[in-house]
């Protein structure tokens, strides 16, 4: 008799279990678990019974883009903007490259 091992998803952030379940033949991408516990909604991968995060290289990169835009609308008074702008994304480039 052939068995189906299945088994509840635990929340990557409170460690709660969640009301989602994966089978050993579950394959997910970009799914958005949510936590009864804690609210939070986090996307995962699972393959082969492993949960890991789904955090792309294009949210990421996303992201950085986002907070030199916010920081220099801040400083949009100083001139020497251009400078810095071409630094900090060599040096963003740079720490984004090593971390991944
Ligand atoms: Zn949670």
């Amino acid at each position: 008799m052939l068995t189906i091992i299945s088994e509840w998803i635990y929340c990557p952030v409170c460690g709660n279990k969640t009301r989602t379940m994966i089978r050993e033949d579950t394959e997910l991408k970009n799914f958005p678990l949510y936590c009864p516990k804690c609210k939070q909604e986090t996307i995962i991968n699972v393959q082969d019974m492993k949960i890991t995060l789904a955090v792309s290289k294009f949210m990421y990169a996303a992201a950085i883009d986002n907070t030199i835009t916010a920081v220099f609308q801040c400083l949009s008074a100083i001139s020497v903007k251009g400078f810095f702008m071409l630094f900090l994304r060599w040096f963003l480039l740079v720490a984004f490259l090593y971390l991944t």
